[in-house]
């Protein structure tokens, strides 16, 4: 879905005749909000760097505010993912990652690369654990033959001097007119650095838990936000898919050291008293005998509130 010029004008009640005959729509003069509605978009859902499809597909998401878009993770498929949003790729402005696991970050040099191939020619800020100056710089080295070839052939401007990589701490990550963004450092073993993000946005806030185990001080830093945007394990699920592999003891016991069970997440959301929870990051994910009503089912046991049970591509109004 792309958002035209006229459509946000009609949207935002900027378009002429709202504001009766004769009077000159100025403000319809001013550069059109291309990046759409203030939104989520849950672009990929799926836990792990399984790829078993288009969809759900590994960990990206979404967030628009005042016309700019904000990437929070960017898995394998994010770049079609973001096009199929409606986003232009050369719109791309900040990008968050979690942590360094693929499923969050594979796709961070592709996506770089197809909105500069695509003709961004403005900054890219990127924000990242302890890594990141490392991935960037290795993945640049992987294709300095093609983009000095284009530089020198197509006079695109240097895609290296666009983007300002940020290997971030917790604390406040960003801070710009109305939009505050901050860090809270997760449990997410054997991973030293995995984050969950806050976004403050003008009265509105968000939170993403990243890749996270049960984790209480997640409610302090969620408290009362609008969206709690949380990671979910459903551990019958998992003993179901584990019975077909070799080491499922093994893996049964790594996945739970470092992910939420699904009562847990409703347990982090009321204790944080959100307005609305929303399940992302499933494990298992696709898994048909695993309905969207069972997990609803399953968090309904600990959390009253306004449940979400996300899938690719899903929107939610900010
Ligand atoms: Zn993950
Ligand atoms: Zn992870």
């Amino acid at each position: 879905m792309a958002f035209t010029r006229r459509r946000f004008l009609i949207k935002s009640g900027l378009a002429i005749g709202v504001f009766g005959s004769g009077v000159k729509p100025i403000l319809a003069q001013q550069p059109p909000n291309e990046a759409g509605p203030d939104r989520i978009v849950l672009l990929g859902t799926r836990g792990g760097p399984f790829i078993g499809g288009y969809s759900p597909s590994p960990s990206a998401n979404l967030l628009v505010y005042k016309g700019v878009p904000y990437v929070i993770d960017t898995g394998y498929g994010v770049t079609f993912k973001l096009v199929d949003a409606g986003l232009r790729l050369p719109l791309l402005r900040y990008i968050f990652i979690t942590h360094h696991h693929s499923d969050h970050n594979l796709e961070l040099g592709p996506l770089l690369y197809n909105a500069w191939a695509n003709g961004l020619r403005t900054p890219v800020d990127v924000y990242a654990p302890t890594g990141l100056y490392s991935m960037l710089s290795a993945y640049w080295e992987s294709n300095r033959f093609d983009i000095e070839t284009r530089i020198a052939d197509e006079g695109r401007p240097d895609p290296r001097k666009l983007v300002a990589a940020h290997e971030l701490s917790e604390g406040l990550v960003l801070s710009r007119d109305d939009v505050r963004v901050s860090a809270l450092k997760v449990i997410h073993p054997p991973v030293t650095e995995s984050y969950a993000f806050k976004f403050q946005l003008g009265d509105k806030t968000v939170v993403f838990s990243g890749d996270t185990a049960f984790f209480p001080p997640l409610a302090d830093f969620a408290m009362g936000a609008d969206y709690l945007v949380h990671e979910a394990l459903y551990v019958p699920g998992l003993d179901a898919v584990l019975s077909h592999v070799g080491n499922a003891d093994r893996l049964k016991a790594s996945i739970l050291s470092h992910h939420t069970r699904v009562e847990d997440v409703g347990r982090i959301a009321a204790m944080a008293n959100v307005k609305t929870l929303v399940l992302n990051h499933f494990v298992p994910a696709g898994d048909k005998n695993v309905a969207p009503e069972v997990w609803r089912d399953a968090v309904r046991t600990t959390f009253a509130g306004n449940i979400v049970v996300g899938k690719d591509m899903l929107q939610l109004p900010l």
